[in-house]
């Protein structure tokens, strides 16, 4: 095992030793292929590069107290590719391909698993490109899904500290029939402008609401949202949320806590009523939120300096399955042998 800070390595991109590569040519998807080159030769007029034929996933392994490492949900991870694949008109990515890949490409790079307790991971990142030329504008006839990692330190090296959020109506992540459903980079190149712009305020990211009538609660730039009230965990509905892995697990064992659930539109006029609420992600599992600030009608909602019961008691609870401190009684680790 390498030996760093683990506690304070962040977010940046690190070199491990391998990636996985696996091309698709001439109508199919060939072999994985592990390279230890950071850099791929492209086509210029890749159609990646042009009209935004990407899509990509994230998620984490860990490494448990007995030694073993786990991957949370790989499985719903590829699957959302596929939905992304669709998106785009993207070949759709075999599961097992998407799998094996992952598999691959952490057991080649166990050393950079950081060890047991720290609250750091392994990042996983897979991608999918087009490398195919066009000029005019249609799908790619190549393409290319890769996968790299890298450790990234813990969300909150500090503790579970709450964070502020920004809504602002002249931004949209993205149009309601939209692409903002897939994990395309597009989305996330939209949304670079606002995401800076509450950054400069001091906020950790914008709360955007539904694009067409501004009136419900959308998404975080990165992360869903969800607010807590009497015993309910409710979390925004709409055909243009990105559908989050971690709010999908939190919504599990919120019902798992004996608490009620509820999916539906959320007016911007119900946060005032929430107790608790958070952004929710693979990158920090829950980001609790202490303000929630509309710039447009200069109001503001507020939810306490520390973290509310309920979202510490769902934060713990994911976390300490994901390390294997828990039964996995859902079943969404995949344990990974070393090779
Ligand atoms: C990836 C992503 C999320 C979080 O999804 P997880 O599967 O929980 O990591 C939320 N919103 C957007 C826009 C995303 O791209």
């Amino acid at each position: 095992m390498e030996n760093k800070d683990w506690k304070n390595i962040g977010f940046g991109y690190s070199r491990s030793d391998y990636n996985v590569r696996c091309w698709y040519k001439n109508g199919q998807w060939g072999p994985l292929e592990i390279s230890d080159s950071e850099h791929i030769n492209m086509h210029i007029a890749a159609t990646c590069l042009h009209y935004g034929q990407e899509c990509f996933e994230g998620l984490k392994a860990f490494m448990g107290k007995d030694g073993k490492v786990r991957v949370f949900r790989m499985e719903e991870n590829a699957k959302r590719m596929q939905s992304s694949c669709d998106g785009i008109l993207m070949p759709k990515l075999p599961i097992e391909i998407f799998n094996e890949a992952v598999s691959l490409a952490v057991k080649k790079n166990m050393k950079f698993i950081p060890p047991y307790g720290c609250g750091a991971s392994l990042y996983i990142r897979p991608l999918l490109i087009g490398t195919g030329p066009e000029i005019g504008v249609k799908p790619a006839e190549e393409y290319l899904f890769m996968v790299f990692v890298m450790p990234v330190g813990p969300y909150f090296p500090e503790g579970f500290k709450p964070t502020d959020l920004l809504i602002m109506r002249e931004y949209d992540r993205a149009a309601p029939q939209g692409t903002g459903k897939y994990k395309v980079g597009g989305n996330y190149a939209a949304s670079l402008i606002a995401g800076k712009e509450a950054k400069k305020g001091g906020f950790s990211a914008v709360l955007y609401l539904d694009s067409k009538e501004k009136k419900y609660l959308d998404e975080c730039g990165p992360a869903n949202f969800f607010g807590i009230k009497n015993n309910t965990y409710v979390t925004p509905k709409s055909d243009s949320i990105l559908p989050s892995i971690t709010n999908m697990s939190l919504i599990q064992l919120a019902k798992d806590l004996g608490m009620e659930v509820e999916r539906r539109k959320v007016p911007v006029e119900e946060l005032e009523s929430f107790e608790e609420v958070g952004a929710c992600g693979t990158a920090a599992v829950i980001s609790p939120i202490k303000r929630v600030y509309d710039a447009d009608i200069d109001k503001e909602y507020n939810y306490g300096t520390e973290a509310g019961p309920m979202s510490t008691k769902l934060y713990e609870k994911l976390r300490a399955i994901q390390d294997g401190d828990e039964p996995d009684v859902h079943n969404w680790n995949t344990i990974i042998e070393s090779i």
